[in-house]
């Protein structure tokens, strides 16, 4: 049950005081009384009612008396007072307001509406006081805390700015007036952020109160955590009249609370996460890992024979060691950014430091368990190597241990004992090594490293050959290019398919050398043909996404056009769209750079990917490649239909031709050809063959067009 509000009657005339109070009583008050100025005083100070009906007529302290030094008491200035006058005695009526009253009865009392009248300032009070509470409050908390405030009013639209305010937003100390509420907001929001500066405007459109935190900049460029509040106040009406605002700078507060925060979440000796942390986003990757279909690592590394080190060279050499450590991990799972596939809301990778010399990894998004083991074993190079730490020269290894999701464990636990089982074990054979939990992935890890280690020997004994598959015109039907692909020849597995390899080689970076192969390769053949009367035959090289931007590609190619003495239009460049979405600065001066040397660029399994057109538009791609998926099944498959016709359409639109790849039929060709697609490729007309075949039967056509 709720409070009663109290009332206090003030009357020297006991019959009018008793009339009163049978009526308040009636209309749900709980009463006190007092017969005379100062003894409601007293009532006033001991009971603080929320309304006092006094009587403006007694002896010795009058009601206008009473009422100034109730007004006077603490809580006083809230109270309503309800003056109750002889009818229409104006003097008393006006006397009455000077006093600080909020309002007058005339006697006779009408006692029909007395109830409601009394009900009705008990509400108009309460607001009012809600208001003055909220003003005063605000005055206070300005004061200990250097707020600004500002004012709305709603009749005249127009607003004010304290000096506070101007000073904590990096402006002279001037107050504002008259500003409109658009200047007024530009001044406290800063024109940046159009979220915030909506979000503000609708609540003042609104007259709603409301708290926003955001960050601006200073008119100084320093960033600032700003806390905005505004609060309407209503008048009588309940109708709010202003808008009363503070503004306040929190920076402060938020760097304590991010100083409060590291301390919760980081490790202070190597500044990584701590286990509360790690915990905490192991359970997010598994719930998103869950969610999203994919695939993530937990890696669990311990320091091989810490324990010694920290005994013969004391605990200040160690905490070194293991701070030292904790960067060189970091380092390494920061160039892993290329190992898998980065979601948009994906956790990403977390390292944390789990106690002693304990480090935990989280591997988001790996697309095989492979990736995992390629960071393992970055990290098992990379820790190794010497530091000097108190003049001594010393040099660490670690073992690790690596679970799966969701192959070795769906939860936190089982994952995270998997990975301390899977340490264990590489602990048991020797250290200085990473075991899987799941056996299998061992034996796939050792064939993959094995993998890796034979393609370094064959870029050093140039064990590669480039096939070229010939470009048809769709016309004529005569070669104009070939796409050149690279084949492995191993020494004891025999041929290798580039499916089998590249990725391996993008993995240990060998892509770059790779790259700088083919290209080489294909200006070389380039050269030989021309020597034979073929300069015409264009040759298409493939180049991997993989951070192409930093390869110095242009230079790759001008220099090799140059020592083979060839022009641009020699060699064509294949990148997939994966290279347009880098848009990095240093993708968009390679693809210039092609471009200046007249190199054609082509757009690579055109349909898989992202296919956005705005790329398309803004890299100027000269060739849309259709991905050979699309024209395998375009005769039965009507969408695939839909599909060619459109990228045909659109490419011709902006200027592009069409190079079809996987042409394995007539149906297809013919297809392709009644859609106007410019060139096509496939097993229809050839696979990819050694050079030596290409030129036979190109010196055959020419052979023959020039007995014709
Ligand atoms: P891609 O660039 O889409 O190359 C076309 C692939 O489709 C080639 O396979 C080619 O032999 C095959 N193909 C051609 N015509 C037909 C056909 O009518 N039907 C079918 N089913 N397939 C056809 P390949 O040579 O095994 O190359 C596979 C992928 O490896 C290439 O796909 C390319 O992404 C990559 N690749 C090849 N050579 C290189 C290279 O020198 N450097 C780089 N970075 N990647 C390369
Ligand atoms: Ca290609
Ligand atoms: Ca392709």
């Amino acid at each position: 049950m709720t409070k009663k509000p109290l009332a206090l009657v003030v009357d020297d005339d006991n019959a009018s005081r008793i009339t009163m109070v049978a009526a308040l009583r009636k209309a749900g008050f709980e009463t006190e009384q007092a017969d005379n100025g100062e003894k409601a005083v007293d009532v006033f100070t001991l009971r603080q009612p929320d309304l006092v009906f006094l009587d403006v007529m007694m002896p010795g302290m009058d009601g206008f008396d009473t009422c100034r030094a109730i007004r006077a008491c603490p809580g006083g200035e809230y109270v309503q007072i309800l003056m109750v006058t002889g009818l229409d005695d104006t003097k008393s009526i006006e006397k009455s307001f000077l006093a600080g009253g909020n309002d007058f009865v005339s006697k006779p009392i009408n006692w029909a509406v007395f109830g409601h009248r009394a009900r009705y300032m008990l509400r108009a009070g309460k607001a009012l006081k809600d208001a003055y509470l909220s003003r005063g409050l605000l005055a206070q908390t300005q004061d200990v805390a250097k707020i600004g405030n500002w004012k709305i009013d709603f009749q005249t639209g127009l607003c004010t700015i304290s000096s506070e305010a101007m000073v904590l937003l990096g402006f002279g100390a001037e107050v504002k007036e008259d500003l409109s509420i658009s200047e007024m907001l530009d001044l406290l929001i800063g024109q940046h952020k159009p979220d915030v500066y909506d979000t503000v405007v609708d609540s003042i459109r609104g007259r709603e109160s409301f708290t926003i935190n955001f960050q601006r900049e200073t008119p100084q460029g320093s960033a600032q955590h700003i806390y905005m509040r505004g609060e309407t106040l209503l008048n009588e009406n309940r109708k709010p009249d202003f808008l009363l605002g503070v503004v306040q700078d929190i920076t402060r507060m938020k760097r304590a609370e991010d100083e409060i925060r590291y301390l919760a979440f980081y490790d202070s000796l190597t500044g990584l996460a701590n286990r509360t942390l790690f915990l905490d986003r192991l359970k997010k990757i598994i719930e998103y890992s869950e969610r999203n279909g994919r695939s993530f690592a937990l890696l669990f590394m311990d320091i091989d024979n810490f324990k010694q080190i920290n005994d013969t060279m004391g605990h200040y050499a160690g905490d070194i060691l293991l701070k030292n450590t904790a960067a060189i991990i970091k380092k390494c799972t920061r160039k892993s950014d290329t190992v898998g596939i980065k979601g948009l809301n994906s956790p990403g990778n977390l390292v944390a430091r789990h106690g002693g010399d304990e480090f935990v990894l989280i591997l988001a998004e790996i697309a095989s368990p492979e990736s995992a083991a390629i960071v393992a074993r970055r990290l098992l190079e990379a820790i190794p190597q010497p530091q000097i730490i108190e003049n001594q020269e010393i040099s660490v290894t670690t073992s690790i241990g690596i679970s799966v999701y969701p192959e070795d464990g769906t939860d936190t636990d089982v994952l995270f004992r998997h990975a301390d089982t899977a340490m264990y074990h590489a602990k048991k054979i020797g250290r200085n090594n990473f075991q899987f939990f799941d056996e299998s992935f061992n034996a796939a890890a050792v064939a993959r490293f094995s993998l890796e280690q034979d393609l370094k020997v064959a870029l050093a004994n140039d064990d590669f050959i480039l096939y070229f598959q010939p470009q048809f015109n769709l016309i004529d039907q005569k070669v104009v290019g070939v796409e050149a692909l690279i084949r492995w020849n191993h020494r004891e597995k025999g041929f290798i398919a580039p499916d089998q390899f590249i990725a391996i080689a993008e993995d240990c970076g060998l892509i770059v050398e790779i790259n700088k192969w083919v290209i080489r390769a294909a200006c070389e053949q380039s050269r030989k043909w021309s020597n034979k009367g073929l300069a015409d035959v264009r040759i298409a090289v493939n180049l991997s996404g993989y951070r192409l931007g930093e390869q110095d590609i242009v230079g790759t190619l001008k220099a090799n056009l140059d020592k083979f003495s060839l022009s641009g239009r020699n060699i064509e460049v294949e990148v997939t769209e994966n290279v347009l979405m880098q848009n990095t600065e240093a993708i968009v001066e390679t693809l210039k750079g092609m471009k200046e040397l007249g190199v054609r660029v082509s757009l690579d399994d055109f349909g898989t990917g992202y296919s956005s057109l705005s790329y398309l538009t803004s890299f100027q791609v000269d060739v849309i490649k259709i991905d050979r998926s699309f024209v395998m099944g375009c005769i039965s498959n009507n969408k695939n239909k839909v599909i060619i016709k459109a990228i045909i359409a659109m490419g011709h639109s902006l200027g592009m031709k069409i190079v079809a790849e996987g042409v394995e039929t007539l149906e297809q060709f013919e297809f392709l050809k009644k859609y106007d697609c410019d060139e096509c490729q496939g097993y229809y007309f050839s696979p990819a063959v050694p050079a030596i075949e290409i030129e036979q039967r190109l010196l055959k056509a020419s052979a023959a067009v020039k007995r014709a």
